[in-house]
């Protein structure tokens, strides 16, 4: 992909990824986790360094940054702090929505640009009391009235809802309307109160601290994104929700797998000359970690493409490129537990102990949360109902 002049190049992005993924994300991970809490210093370090403005296009300011180079950043963090990386992925996913579907209006142009300099941090709220999980359908409705909104959203969880800048929210155009008929509705800090409903005492993405909360917010309706959610949703939440997670749970895997790596070439030292049958199963779990790595990497590629031609943004809405993305989902989400499954097999109690530098019992519990996030269950009845009318021509 071409690259805007004025945009930072990918390799810089990359190497500042990297950087504050050994630097600061690892050396905290393990007190995030301990403690659940949010990864401050790490969200500090993106920040300061522009990372929560990649993918405002370049026009505006940011570096324009393409699906296929989001996830490999997301990916790269995830090696250091699978919650910092969720964080990044789902506000990264928020402004794929901002850019893609409201950057041709002034309020949602300046907020970009806003974005660049000040790096609010977004945050989601798609789940609500009562609709059990399904993402598209919502209870609450935006209210309008003349040119300002009203609209409360009682959400079963929020990650970093807390610590957020902005929250975009999903609700019924207005409240007389079907469940289906949805908007997004971004709501900043000082447009919104929260009272926090639940708390966040978890298994695993113990940092990304996602209670459930009560929203009550009021602003101007032209913070309502133009357009209708059904588009939105199939367009680019789902795209970049399924590809994002998809490479923070493969850079989750990979660091376990790092770890039993690590662990079986010291083994090997030992005895020089001879391969431990440890260096088996590794080299099984490699090809497993490959094949999950070129599964998000295809999808992506693809969609990068596609944004290229001018059937893109229409050709997404098709049933083929439904399947595919929650093919993705469902597929990289059953195959990153069975990696650290893996990883746990080859390091042994070493591995399972938290003490010890080859522990994966944080990325086990971590990577557990992928089939949830959005129910593989939920994913799988779509995907079934879809097959029933769909032809792969
Ligand atoms: C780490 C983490 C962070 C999150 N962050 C956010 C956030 O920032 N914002 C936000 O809005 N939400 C967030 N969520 C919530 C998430 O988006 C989903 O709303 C939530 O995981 C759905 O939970 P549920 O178990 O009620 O789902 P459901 O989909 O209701 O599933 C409940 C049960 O029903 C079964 N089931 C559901 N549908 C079907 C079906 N069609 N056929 C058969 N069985 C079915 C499932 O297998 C499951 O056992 C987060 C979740 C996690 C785990």
């Amino acid at each position: 992909m071409t690259r805007s002049t004025t945009a930072r190049p990918f390799a810089e992005l990359l190497a500042l990824t990297r950087t504050i993924a050994r630097e600061v994300a690892a050396k905290h991970a393990d007190s995030v986790d301990r403690d659940a809490r949010f990864p401050s210093e790490t969200l500090a370090a993106l920040k300061d360094a522009k990372l929560l403005s990649t993918l405002v296009p370049s026009a505006l300011g940011g570096d324009g940054a393409s699906l296929s180079e989001l996830a490999q950043l997301c990916s790269v963090l995830a090696e250091g702090c699978s919650s910092s990386a969720m964080i990044l992925a789902m506000h990264q996913i928020q402004v794929a929505c901002l850019v893609r579907h409201g950057q041709d209006t002034p309020f949602f142009q300046n907020y970009l640009r806003l974005m660049v300099s000040s790096q609010p941090l977004i945050g989601s709220v798609t789940s609500e009391v009562g609709t059990f999980g399904d993402t598209r359908s919502s209870i609450c409705g935006v209210e309008v009235a003349g040119d300002r909104f009203t609209l409360m959203k009682k959400a079963t969880t929020v990650s970093y809802g807390a610590y957020c800048d902005a929250l975009l929210l999903t609700c019924r155009r207005n409240p007389e309307t079907s469940a289906s008929d949805q908007v997004l509705v971004l709501a900043t800090k000082d447009d919104y109160q929260l009272k926090q409903t639940t708390a966040w005492d978890t298994l695993g993405m113990r940092g990304t601290n996602s209670p459930g909360f009560e929203v009550h917010c009021q602003g101007s309706a032209e913070q309502i994104l133009p357009g209708a959610y059904a588009d939105s949703s199939a367009m680019s939440m789902v795209p970049y929700s399924h590809v994002l997670w998809s490479a923070l749970w493969q850079g989750i895997a990979a660091d376990a797998v790092g770890r039993a790596a690590t662990m079986v070439r010291a083994e090997a030292r030992k005895t020089p000359g001879t391969t431990p049958t440890s260096a088996i199963r590794l080299a099984q779990v490699h090809s497993d970690l490959q094949a999950m790595k070129h599964h998000w990497q295809a999808t992506a590629n693809e969609f990068d493409q596609l944004e290229a031609t001018d059937a893109g943004r229409t050709e997404l809405l098709s049933l083929g490129w439904a399947l595919k993305f929650n093919n993705l989902k469902t597929s990289c989400s059953d195959m990153a537990p069975r990696i650290v499954h893996q990883a746990l097999q080859i390091t042994g109690i070493m591995g399972y102990k938290n003490d010890s530098p080859y522990s994966v019992g944080r990325h086990y519990r971590d990577v557990l949360s992928a089939s949830l996030m959005v129910s593989n269950d939920r994913i799988a009845a779509k995907s079934a109902s879809m097959l029933l009318v769909f032809k792969d021509t």
